[in-house]
């Protein structure tokens, strides 16, 4: 072996996957880094409508700018800056994206105006009369409504928003429902961060990442999973929120669910995939810190490729399932 035959043995090392993980991926599936430069990654989507093909949108939050990737031709760059330090984000039904501003301390959408140019409007800022803290990561349901978590690390984490105070005292789970109507759907987390639906919207899998900013052991670094039900008012509430998984290294921050229910989740230096029961099936090593991950274009091997946000940069691997989200 070569000196060139030898790094790349290396950054296979660095870049490996579990062989229990084989059947869920396409056939010699390596990860790929795609696009670098960042401060700190988060919030990718994957919008199919969008420039040639597709592209992959997502946030570097201290760059204060919105990235994309569009996989028919490689091409990557800025689609705005200037932008309150978005974080997490969802397609929303109506076309655009629903996403997450640290700065503005809001749920916003951001559509496509008739000049062609951005169009931002908000969601929503507060909760009986006070701010928000930071909203960080968002799911919208079939029905329209949007689940959010709103943690505080926006308020005191270097450029990932303004410093600020925690206005109502906590840092809970909402609903947004499309009449306007926002509630507390789960009020006793540290800091809820990524969320995502069981494939049947049954029910909702919410990180908890308190140990990030209380490095106190029993401080949460773990995945809790609720179960969705409709009340006597004929809005959905969550019950249950036992622990489903604990994260061994780092948090889990981000994560999406495919089709047979499987949580792909970010981790410290891996992207984790579980079982709907919470058991770890294996590991996909990245060689920077995980934050989210986003199912993007179908693959040749019948699958959907990940798109993975780490640390300064986007990485891809070609799976051999399918998003749990509607096209
Ligand atoms: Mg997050």
């Amino acid at each position: 072996m070569g000196d060139d035959d030898d790094a790349a043995a290396g950054a296979g090392a660095q870049t490996g996957v579990d062989e229990a993980l084989a059947p869920l991926l396409a056939p010699g599936a390596r990860l790929e880094h795609l696009v670098g430069g960042s401060t700190w990654t988060e919030g990718p989507v994957w919008l199919p409508d969008e420039g040639n093909g597709g592209v992959v949108r997502f946030s570097d939050i201290p760059g204060d700018r919105i990235l994309f990737f569009e996989p028919a031709t490689g091409a990557s760059g800025v689609h705005r800056s200037g932008v309150e330090h978005t974080n997490g984000r969802a397609r929303w039904p109506g076309g655009g994206v629903v996403q997450c501003s640290h700065g503005l301390r809001r749920v916003e959408l951001e559509q496509t105006g008739p000049d062609g140019e951005p169009v931002v409007t908000e969601l929503v800022s507060s909760y009986r009369g006070a701010r928000l803290n930071s909203p960080n990561d968002v799911v919208v349901d079939a029905a329209g409504s949007v689940w959010f978590t709103d943690p505080t690390y926006g308020l005191f984490q270097p450029g990932e928003g303004h410093p600020g105070e925690r206005e109502y005292g906590g840092c809970h789970v909402f609903r947004l429902d499309p009449d306007g109507q926002l509630e507390a759907v789960a009020t006793d987390f540290e800091q809820p961060n990524g969320l995502a639906f069981s494939p049947d919207e049954a029910r909702l899998y919410v990180a908890d990442t308190g140990v990030i900013s209380d490095r106190a052991g029993d401080s949460a670094h773990h995945v809790r999973a609720f179960d969705v039900v409709v009340g006597d008012d004929g809005r959905r509430h969550l019950t249950g929120g036992a622990v489903l998984h604990v994260c061994e290294r780092g948090v889990v921050d981000g994560f999406r669910v495919d089709a047979e229910g499987r949580l792909w989740c970010s981790s410290e230096d891996a992207v984790l995939v579980l079982a709907p029961s919470g058991a770890l099936l294996g590991r996909i090593a990245v060689p920077e810190k995980v934050s989210n991950a986003c199912f993007g274009p179908d693959n040749a091997s019948g699958g959907q490729d990940l798109y993975v946000t780490a640390s300064t940069s986007l990485y891809r691997i070609a799976t051999a399932v399918r998003s749990a989200e509607p096209r």
